[in-house]
């Protein structure tokens, strides 16, 4: 089965995990591969003119969220970009045994960072979530100490698509000097996200969440927030993360943030529309659920919760059929245990083993959510 065949048969619905390249993007990368080979800290024209489309980048990226150019520092994605915000402020104070504050609910990225720590003698505490998956404001003021130097919680949750108010906590850490990091992967590209307004200081992102390439993100540094190099070597990336830049997956990254920031709207409701579309389609067919993560979500975002039973089979069966959506976060869905989200949200133990996320796309469309709610319905009711 080809590449090309085997997207047209399917229904994906599993955005949260991974997006498609968008065309533009993928067209642009491939023709910076063959035509820009070279490597951009080299000082003929040709690198030149990688150096330009790297600034370029850069550029177009800062505009996107807000920033200026000089905040932005290229990663391979997410998982480096949060390892490179939390261990940089830990490291630098870890003869003070530091404290880190973040949240129950954040992605194995930041905890197992956290953990990582740990084991070198700094303190983590999680706070929790109530049952929409939201971190109180009275909860974080409580616990940061006078220890506490960084406090990491993310923008929007990679499993149940909550928006956790950051303005008001990044607030909270700055009224008492901390510094504020968010996991923004799920949001960047997704919704409105401006580090000024949000007052964050450091904000993780990655390319391949919204509709850009796998193994490319972005570090959001505030100016003047001096942080650890996190890869030691040649001077790129202003000398705090070296490596040659793979300039084709960053401009590619560059243009679809762009391409998504533009329509970001008009994707959002249609994401809205084809959200509504599945869980009427499944209200109709009389299926017992809970939708997860409360009313202030991500668009398109859906974890449902089916009374008695169980998400590995309701993804297999879905799966036969061709259309791909997960049981809990991409990253341990081989694993059959309860997600540490789900149970930070204390989702009711007879719809808790019942969970499925649905993630719509800017590729999806209205008629394939209630495609994809007559099917799901079809299996719940045993038809
Ligand atoms: N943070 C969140 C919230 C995510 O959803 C993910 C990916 O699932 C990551 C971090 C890790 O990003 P990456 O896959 O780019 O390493």
């Amino acid at each position: 089965m080809t590449a090309a065949n085997f997207s047209s048969e399917i229904i994906y619905a599993d955005n949260a995990a991974t997006t498609p390249i968008d065309a533009d993007a993928l067209a642009l990368m491939v023709e910076l591969q063959k035509k820009f080979f070279a490597n951009p800290s080299a000082a003929y024209s040709l690198s030149r003119q990688l150096r330009k489309i790297l600034q370029d980048s850069r550029e177009k990226i800062a505009a996107c969220i807000n920033a200026e150019p000089y905040e932005i520092f290229f990663t391979s994605g997410g998982t480096e970009s949060d390892n490179w915000a939390i261990k940089s402020v830990a490291l630098a104070n870890l003869s003070e045994r530091p404290d880190i504050v973040t949240s129950a609910v954040e992605h194995k990225a930041v905890l197992n960072s956290c953990a990582a720590l740990k084991n070198l003698g700094c303190t983590v505490n999680k706070l929790p979530v109530d049952y929409n998956g939201t971190v109180s404001f009275d909860a974080l003021r409580k616990k940061i100490t006078r220890r506490t130097k960084i406090v990491s919680i993310m923008l929007a949750n990679n499993e149940v698509g909550t928006i956790q108010p950051v303005k008001a906590l990044a607030e909270i850490a700055h009224d008492k000097r901390k510094i504020f990091h968010t996991d923004a992967v799920q949001a960047v590209g997704h919704i409105p996200v401006d580090v000024e307004n949000l007052g964050v200081d450091m904000l993780s992102a990655s390319a391949h969440k919204f509709n850009g390439p796998k193994g490319v993100g972005f570090l959001y540094v505030r100016e003047g927030l001096r942080i650890l190099p996190y890869i030691d070597g040649g001077d790129q990336e202003f000398s705090k993360r070296a490596g040659t830049e793979n300039v084709p997956a960053i401009a590619a990254m560059a243009l679809a943030l762009e391409k998504n920031c533009r329509v970001m709207r008009k994707t959002a409701a249609k994401l809205s529309s084809c959200a509504k579309t599945l869980i009427d389609c499944l209200r109709n067919s009389g299926a017992d659920f809970i939708v997860n993560g409360g009313e202030n979500r991500l668009p398109g975002h859906l974890s449902l919760s089916f009374r008695n039973c169980d998400g590995e089979t309701l993804m297999h069966r879905l799966d036969l059929k061709n259309i791909c959506v997960a049981t809990g976060s991409a990253c341990n869905s081989r694993r059959t245990e309860i997600s540490h989200v789900l149970k930070a949200l204390k989702v009711p133990k007879e719809y808790i083993r019942g969970t499925i996320r649905v993630t719509f796309g800017k590729d999806n469309s209205v008629s394939e959510a209630e495609t994809v709610g007559k099917i799901l319905s079809e299996i719940i009711s045993g038809k």
